[in-house]
């Protein structure tokens, strides 16, 4: 930490979660242009009103059904994730039974173990797509992002990607698999490509996902199923997109927040 940051600022909490990902950065666990992704995701945070919205909740409700029914479900995990929510990542692994995998666009060696190493302290016993663990390709992917574990996202049925790149998620939908993701941005590639979009910030997703699954796993597969069954994507966009518009409507027209 750089900044003593007075725990009576209205914005303590954004800003240590932004000194956070700076000290992530100096340690090469997140990348120069996962911080512009940030700076990204906290506008649409602003637009949202920085609170998990009706149809995230609902499309929580279908990602917890869908690592529950999953046979080999694996959560991709990267410098911004790792950093964000690393307690929930190893929790979401225990109460879901799904696979932790490092997935990374700007893969070195340096970041892969500095990853690793903030996952171990956090408790992860078991983390895939560690060096040369990585050795499958996903077809169609020219960056480093295509390099998976043949014990992980190659044979998973079910993905969860927080915070992923729209050209990943379209070639892993391509590949047949149910794709999870949790973007802020609802018209991000990512977000319109994905099986399930929590359009949330990945700081409350979290906790709620585990929340869910926890709840859920006292139900019967077949009542599980049902989440699913009923799920439509298309319809939670349009009602995160609706949000935002409905939201900035009622602002300009109070002329302050
Ligand atoms: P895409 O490639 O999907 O069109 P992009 O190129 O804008 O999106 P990427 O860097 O590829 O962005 O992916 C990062 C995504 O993560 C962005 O959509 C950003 O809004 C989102 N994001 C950043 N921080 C958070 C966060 N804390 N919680 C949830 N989403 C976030
Ligand atoms: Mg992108």
């Amino acid at each position: 930490m750089n900044i003593e940051i007075p725990a009576s600022h209205p914005r303590a909490a954004s800003l240590h979660v932004r000194e956070s990902l700076i000290d992530g950065c100096k340690a090469h666990v997140v990348a120069y242009a996962g911080l512009i992704a940030h700076g990204r995701g906290e506008a649409f945070d602003y637009l949202i009103g920085e609170k998990t919205i009706p149809s995230a909740a609902e499309a929580i409700k279908a990602a917890a059904a869908a690592l529950l029914t999953a046979e080999h479900p694996v959560i991709s995990v990267n410098g911004n994730t790792a950093i964000l929510t690393p307690k929930e990542i190893i929790e979401l692994s225990e109460v879901s039974g799904a696979l932790i995998e490092v997935n990374l666009f700007y893969r070195s060696k340096e970041r892969e173990k500095a990853i690793q190493k903030v996952l171990k302290k956090a408790g992860a016993t078991r983390i895939l797509g560690i060096g040369a663990a990585a050795s499958a390709r996903i077809p169609e992917l020219l960056s480093e992002r295509r390099r998976v574990d043949p014990e992980g996202i190659l044979i998973a049925d079910v993905v969860l990607v927080p915070l992923e790149d729209g050209d990943r998620t379209e070639a892993l939908v391509k590949m047949g698999k149910r794709v999870i993701t949790i973007d802020l941005n609802p018209l991000s590639r990512t977000a319109q490509y994905s099986s399930i979009s929590i359009i949330d910030n990945v700081v409350r997703a979290m906790h709620q996902l585990i929340r869910e699954v926890k709840n859920m796993k006292k139900s019967t597969q077949q009542e599980i199923g049902k989440h699913l069954l009923a799920y439509d994507n298309k319809k939670i966009l349009s009602q995160a997109i609706a949000h935002i518009a409905e939201r900035m409507n009622f602002l300009a027209a109070e002329g302050c927040t």
